[in-house]
């Protein structure tokens, strides 16, 4: 095999150099697949070696390929979280599915540009193609759904809240908020997603304008508690315009009282979005679909594919049926843009991002190789996991504090309730590297907090766990 060239000869390898280019990079990928399971879930860091090889490159030298991939791998595998363990029962973070890295890696190397749907028009139909299908899976009349593929959660939700604004109020867009007659103002539990506070900083609402409205003991939203506040922020000469319903909390996989949400919004006038950044993947499977009854009233729904649904990062979904709406949020015109082409939305007209590369592809190959049967049984799967951590747990003398049809699973120790003895048995369990667990609270209860979110968790994993997390305790 010839050597990767180096220097400026390495924008042009050979077919042999760049075939010896991807055999080592393959190797590097499956060698992690195959050996990260006998790793520590968490690996201690050593702060000041990492800087000091990081900081050796000082980029004044070329070096060859196949040394820098070496050093990048080496430290890929003792300074990170790895998220792709099989005992990683942390945040939403997925192992990726393979199909869905030979994806991002095909969009990175075609580089299709989503901006323009003249330039991209395969990228942005099989797009369009996938936004129907998961519009459809959630109730959704599949012809109606617009939407855009988005960088994740974060960036769906800042969508949702640009299209309710400009949707209440049509001189928002542009005469901003001050040619409003008033405060708008919004709702989220108390344990939705904070990025709301983001979100309403970064729309110019103002944190403020963000309503964290109480949760019942079930952790679901109190819907008369809110019906209560929009009565006092109206009479206090506020303009609430939307409300937040979480479709799987991120603390608790909770899943708020969607159809009781979208009366109220309903009789009140509000605009209604669904967060189901985790929680909408369960959309896939027949058996968890009725946990997301009523989502399909939404105004707008939040999907993130990067995280239950187990493609790489990032990768969001913002859905709605407002095309109109929608192409009025991002509308412009410029002389430099190619002209758009009948029947076709251009991509940059249906999201804040414009230059955007083709988040679609990994979702899109998992999906049609696994079919939407294969993610179902996944799914299925891992909640059936869920249940079984919980019997065990139970069985140990944990007390299970959340209720969830989503495989989140919180437990505390009734022998010390406390925030510092949770934080301990996380602490312990992560630094024995043996399991990734957080802490959290809950209404205000301390807690551990444990998601089954690889596709690689077996039960013995399960079993490892509860070892791990009994072993903590002594
Ligand atoms: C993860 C998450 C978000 C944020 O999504 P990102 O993809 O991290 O930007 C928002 N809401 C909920 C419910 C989430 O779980």
């Amino acid at each position: 095999m010839e050597p990767f060239p180096v220097g400026r000869a390495s924008f042009g390898p050979s077919r042999p150099a760049a075939d010896e280019l991807w055999r080592r990079a393959v190797e590097l990928i499956e060698d992690e697949r195959a050996d990260v399971a006998g790793r520590a879930v968490s690996p201690p860091v050593d702060v000041e070696h990492l800087r000091t090889v990081i900081g050796g490159y000082d980029f004044a030298r070329p070096a060859p390929a196949e040394d820098v991939l070496g050093a990048v791998a080496e430290l890929l595998r003792t300074a990170t979280v790895h998220t792709t363990h099989p005992r990683y029962f942390g945040l939403f973070n997925p192992t990726p599915t393979p199909l869905g890295v030979v994806g991002e890696t095909l969009a990175a190397a075609f580089n299709p540009q989503l901006a323009a749907w003249s330039h991209a028009p395969a990228a942005a139909e099989f797009e369009a193609h996938l936004l129907r299908f998961l519009g459809g899976r959630l109730g959704y009349p599949a012809e109606a759904v617009a939407g855009s593929f988005t960088s994740g959660g974060t960036e769906a939700n800042h969508t949702a809240v640009l299209l309710a604004l400009t949707r209440a109020w049509p001189r928002y867009g542009t005469g901003g908020l001050r040619a409003l007659p008033g405060r708008p103002v919004m709702y989220a539990s108390a344990e939705s997603h904070l990025a709301w506070l983001k979100i309403a900083h970064a729309t110019g609402l103002g944190r403020d304008a963000v309503r964290l409205v109480p949760t019942g003991p079930d952790l679901r939203l109190d819907v008369s508690r809110l019906a209560a506040m929009v009565a006092a922020d109206r009479a206090g000469g506020d303009l609430p315009f939307l409300a937040v319903a979480t479709a799987g909390t991120t603390a608790a996989g909770a899943v708020d009282p969607l159809h009781d949400l979208a009366d109220l919004c309903r009789d009140q006038g509000l605009r209604l979005h669904v967060d189901a950044a985790y929680g909408g993947a369960a959309a896939l499977s027949d058996r968890l679909r009725p946990a997301l009854a009523g989502i399909e009233r939404a105004d707008s729904i939040t999907v993130d594919a990067h995280k239950w649904l187990s493609v790489p990062m990032g990768a969001g979904a913002f859905l709605c049926t407002d095309a109109a709406g929608l192409a009025e949020t991002f509308r412009v015109t410029t002389s430099y843009m190619p002209a758009d082409v009948p029947d076709t939305v251009d991509p940059y007209t249906s999201g804040m991002q414009w230059s955007r590369r083709f988040i679609g592809l990994k979702l899109f190959l998992s999906l049609a190789v696994a079919g939407r049967t294969g993610y179902a049984e996944q799914l299925d799967h891992d909640a059936e996991l869920a249940d079984l951590l919980r019997a065990r747990l139970a069985e140990t003398g944990w007390e299970i504090v959340n209720d969830t049809p989503f495989p989140v699973v919180c437990f505390a120790d009734p022998g010390d309730g406390t925030r510092a003895h949770h934080d301990a048995l996380a602490r312990t369990v992560v630094e024995g590297g043996r399991a990734w667990i957080s802490p959290v609270e809950l209404a205000g209860r301390p807690a551990l907090r444990a998601c089954v979110i690889s596709h690689r968790t077996t039960s013995a994993d399960v079993e490892e766990l509860v070892r791990a997390v009994n072993d903590a305790r002594g």
